[in-house]
């Protein structure tokens, strides 16, 4: 025989109820005898609580919540009975609820609702739902009958969650199914004490039900089925990308639930165990798919742990002080008088010192706790060897589960590594000496970011997720976008790499999606679905998602961004940008930012600052990092410079180049812009610092290379009238270089701490001399390197190679995160 348990969604529609009678009917029609366990329609218990709540505030709107659950019962009589067959249902049902009605117009006028009662409340919740299966099932002409597990379920009197009379009630069993041969559709959740007064098993408790009658009636199997493929790696309302598991073992399973995992009611694996009945967790809605067996010998699987579990709502208290080390009896005395007051233990740690004792406990009992410990120990906290209790809200619990772990290293070092980098903070740990279960507990805020980072740690390591956040979607940071997208498919299939955009602004929209924004139309889609956006808004908001890996890109150049840096590196949120205002800014808040990056280890890079997607500032950072030492940097650092005076030969003259290169968009709407040196001294300065040399703006040389009449200029157009003018003190220059066989180049130098920018002649020995178009090149002197110096060249500006230098960084900071 096989027990077949159905949770409420399974029986929450009629729609829902023909598919498990179809389950039903299959077995009979294969000869399988079975008994069925229904918890009540989905979403009734819950009404059923509230009703109560709000009878005894003396609130009449308790009516509508009967009105509704009235007509819910109605609904699915009429859905699935045949008109002959409605009238009686539909006069069973109302004298049912004519009790319920009853019994709430006395907690409505007694203004009490006492546990006991309320247990009665709820119990109508299965018996209304069993009855109507009871019925459609007959109708469909199989032989079953309602069983009302009052009558055999015995419990003591603890109302609420009774402790259940196995000998006696595993006797009543066996007998009723002796001379009860149809197939029995019994009411989960319900029992009752000696006296016959209503109990129930707890919240959730159907599948213990269920358990217990497969134990008693000795079942082949016991399947509960249920809304998701069985049990899965975790809960799946938290990680999308929680799977099935085939198999685990009873103590797999008991640590899941105990520890959080709704799925089972973790009563229910007692009974089950004790008579080795495997259990079978399914899917009413995915009838095909084999589910999650749970037995003795389970197969370990292929991952170092089985699963993850939390419980999202736990207080910590902690009890310290000095007087307590080495004091015998504290533990007893404490635990003693927690569990005289009913207040269950959650998890427990003691630091070895003993000077600490820290213990988890249900919210609700936390102001009971403080005070019974603080009572208890009244003579030691006025003696001031205990400092009393500290009472920590709003934590949660996340435990990782599985028997692979026993005995297996680096697990913990692999948890708390995610954990760190994360930056998500551990307040207590506990691990049970069956090394079965590692259990931390964590502030509430971080729990979906822990499952996610903990999922993806132990399980995904086939694809690894980056979350990223984008400011500013301009030229460089819209075809970075269209450079993810087109790019993430082979990332995912060759590099086992995802790369979510989710979050994108510019200065007016912002929009988000934590499972990633559909990037097919994202600029159209921002404009007409974006909300209104700042960019404190936007850090803030991506603080909220709280999601692992998070990765912030600024592809601005805007100063109000760089303030947010802080806040963002302070949320272990690492930071990429090709925006040269911080790292060329105030050094002091610089400074800042790397040992804030360091502190909460994230990564805060900017390589695309100087040179665009040329490997300008890892190549400088790897020759330092293996010892050797930066004697001098020169370097050709401005695109449109470069392209100026490479362009600046025989029968040209100047202000025609600077002219060209402003019609070709090389150059900034005011070339003086570019022509003023700051963006190649913003540079020099950014590899200085990178070498360790603490220079701000103010401390480099910047050589003038226009004359003054130019600067002075009102216009772009008149400063191009005055650049003219100008055309015989360039052309002299160029040709004084000419003849001493040089070119000018406009070259950035730092040597012995001191650096300039400024133009120069250079002869055919320079690396500069060859350049062409708008490449940049940088060359470092080295005690390696120091005949022939290091030399990195290439285009060194545009959105394409600064977009592809920004996801080169993303990709690379991939291999810190996850
Ligand atoms: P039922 O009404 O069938 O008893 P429950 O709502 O009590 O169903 O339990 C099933 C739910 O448990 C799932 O829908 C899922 O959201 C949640 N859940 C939490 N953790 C897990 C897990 N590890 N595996 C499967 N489901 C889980
Ligand atoms: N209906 C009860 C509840 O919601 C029992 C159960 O569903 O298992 O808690
Ligand atoms: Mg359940």
């Amino acid at each position: 025989m096989k027990v077949l348990k159905f949770g409420g969604t399974s029986v929450g529609s009629s729609d829902s109820i023909k598919k498990v009678v179809d389950i039903i009917a299959d077995y009979s029609a294969e000869n399988t005898h079975v008994a069925m366990v229904s918890s009540a329609m989905s979403g009734v218990t819950n009404k059923l609580v509230l009703m109560g709540h709000k009878a005894s505030q003396n609130d009449e709107s308790y009516l509508g919540l009967l009105k509704e659950i009235e007509e819910l019962h109605f609904d699915t009589i009429k859905d699935l009975l045949k008109v002959k067959n409605q009238s009686h249902a539909l006069a069973s049902v109302k004298k049912m609820l004519n009790e319920l009605e009853d019994l709430m117009h006395g907690v409505f006028l007694l203004k009490e609702l006492s546990l006991r009662s309320t247990d009665l409340l709820v119990s109508f919740g299965e018996r209304l739902s069993c009855y109507i299966i009871n019925a459609y099932c007959n109708q469909q002409g199989l032989e079953t009958a309602l069983l009302d597990a009052r009558q055999l379920v015995k419990t003591d009197d603890r109302f609420g969650k009774g402790r259940v009379l196995m000998d006696v009630t595993v006797k009543n069993i066996k007998e009723y199914f002796k001379t009860h041969r149809q197939i029995q559709i019994i009411t989960g959740f319900i029992s009752s004490t000696d006296k016959n007064e209503t109990t129930t098993l707890g919240r959730g408790g159907s599948d213990y039900t269920a358990s217990i009658f497969g134990a008693a009636l000795n079942a082949e199997e016991i399947e509960i089925w249920t809304d998701v493929d069985g049990v899965l790696t975790t809960d799946p309302r938290q990680v999308k990308k929680a799977f099935s598991l085939s198999e685990m073992t009873y103590e797999e399973a008991m640590e899941m639930s105990h520890f959080g995992a709704k799925v089972i009611y973790p009563p229910t694996l007692q009974p089950a165990f004790q008579k080795k009945i495997p259990l079978r967790i399914r899917n009413t809605f995915n009838r095909d798919f084999k589910g999650t067996l749970i037995k003795s010998l389970a197969d370990s699987g292929d991952y170092l742990v089985k699963g993850i579990s939390s419980i999202r709502d736990i207080s910590l208290i902690n009890l310290q002080g000095s007087g307590m080390v080495g004091v015998a009896g504290v533990s007893s005395r404490l635990f003693g008088v927690l569990a005289n007051n009913n207040i269950n233990l959650i998890l427990i740690t003691q630091a070895s010192s003993e000077h600490s004792i820290c213990f988890a406990i249900d919210p609700a009992d936390g102001a009971l706790a403080k005070k019974v410990i603080e009572e208890e120990f009244q003579r030691e906290i006025e003696a001031g060897k205990i400092d009393g209790t500290i009472v920590e809200e709003h934590m949660s619990i996340v435990a990782i589960i599985g028997e692979n772990m026993a005995h297996t290293p680096g697990i913990s070092g692999k948890l708390f590594n995610s954990l760190g980098k994360n930056g998500i903070n551990v307040a207590a740990i506990a691990q049970g000496s069956s090394e079965r279960n590692l259990s931390i507990v964590i502030s509430q805020k971080d729990i979906s970011k822990t499952l996610n980072t903990i999922h993806e740690v132990f399980f995904l390591s086939d694809v690894n997720t980056l979350n990223v956040f984008i400011v500013g979607i301009g030229l460089i940071g819209g075809t970075l976008i269209n450079q993810i997208r087109e790019q993430n498919p082979k990332l995912e299939k060759d590099h086992a790499l995802k790369i979510n955009i989710v979050g994108m602004t510019n200065s007016k929209k912002m929009m988000f999606n934590d499972e990633g924004i559909e990037l097919d139309n994202w600029k159209e889609n921002l404009i007409s679905d974006g909300d209104i956006s700042s960019v404190s808004g936007f850090i803030d908001k991506m603080i909220e998602f709280n999601l692992q890996n998070s990765v912030f890109i600024d592809c601005t150049s805007n100063a109000e961004v760089v303030k947010g840096y802080e806040k963002v590196l302070k949320h272990s949120i690492s930071i990429s940008t090709p925006n040269k205002l911080a790292s060329s800014g105030d050094l002091i808040y610089f400074k800042k930012l790397k040992s804030l990056a360091a502190k909460n280890d994230v990564k805060f890079w900017y390589e695309t600052n100087v040179g665009a997607g040329l490997p300008v500032i890892t190549t400088l950072n790897d020759l330092k990092n293996s010892g050797d030492k930066i004697l001098k940097i020169e370097g050709v650092l401005s695109g449109t410079l470069s392209y100026i005076f490479n362009s600046f030969v025989e029968e040209t003259t100047f202000s025609d180049v600077v002219k060209t290169a402003k019609e070709k968009g090389f150059t900034e709407p005011d070339p003086r812009d570019d022509l003023n040196g700051m963006d190649v001294a913003r540079k020099i300065l950014i590899l200085s610092r990178e070498v360790g040399i603490d220079l701000s703006l103010e401390d480099i040389e910047i050589k003038n290379l226009l004359p003054q009449s130019c600067i002075d200029a009102k216009s772009v157009e008149a400063f191009f009238n005055e650049l003219e003018k100008s055309n015989d003190y360039f052309e002299k220059l160029r040709i004084g270089a000419y003849k001493a066989g040089k070119v000018l180049r406009f070259v950035a130098k730092m040597e012995n701490s001191k650096a300039s920018v400024g133009l120069e002649s250079v002869d055919q020995s320079n690396p500069f001399y060859g350049l062409d178009g708008s490449d940049n090149m940088i060359s470092y002197t080295t005690d390696r390197y120091l005949e022939r110096p290091l030399v990195i060249k290439g285009p060194g500006a545009g959105a394409e190679v600064t977009a592809a230098g920004v996801f080169a960084e993303i990709i690379s900071l991939s291999h810190f995160l996850v």
